[in-house]
């Protein structure tokens, strides 16, 4: 019966339909959840920002919505902060797991390479971490001192 055989073919299609739209689904849930950087919205909305007139740094800055740099520091109500470009490098040119913040020369409207006060490195915007195995070391004996 051909008829049969067909009504057949076309449930076991509409179950693969089905199943493939389950599993997109399952993936797009996925993806915004478990796969998600975690705190993603967090970081995005806080910043360690750095006071460009007192050098103060702050952590965790919680950056206003729809507002540009620089924003207002709360303990002296101008716009005084930006954000802080992260040094991970030690003067003995190995890693460390606790960033020096630096001011970058850029957003103070000086020109010329912005130098960690720390390492004295070049910092640059979205400054670059320190290779992989670098910062393995840092961790290693950050463990080691706990
Ligand atoms: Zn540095």
């Amino acid at each position: 019966m051909p008829e049969a055989g067909e009504s057949k073919l076309k449930k076991t299609l509409s179950i693969v339909g089905a199943s493939a739209a389950i599993l997109v689904l399952a993936v797009v849930v996925l993806r915004a959840t478990l796969l998600a950087p975690p705190d993603a919205g967090d970081l995005s909305r806080k910043r360690t920002v750095v006071d460009i007139k007192t050098g103060e740094v702050i952590k965790d800055f919680p950056i206003p919505e729809n507002s540009a740099m620089p924003w207002p520091n709360p303990k002296t109500g101008e716009n005084t902060l930006v954000q802080g470009e992260a040094c991970f490098w030690t003067k003995e040119g190995k890693a460390k797991l606790e960033p020096t913040y630096v001011l970058l020369n850029e957003m103070i409207g000086k020109t010329g390479p912005t130098i960690c006060p720390d390492c004295g490195r070049t910092v640059v915007a979205h400054n670059p971490l320190p290779p992989a195995d670098l910062l393995r070391e840092a961790k290693k004996a950050a463990d080691a001192k706990k």
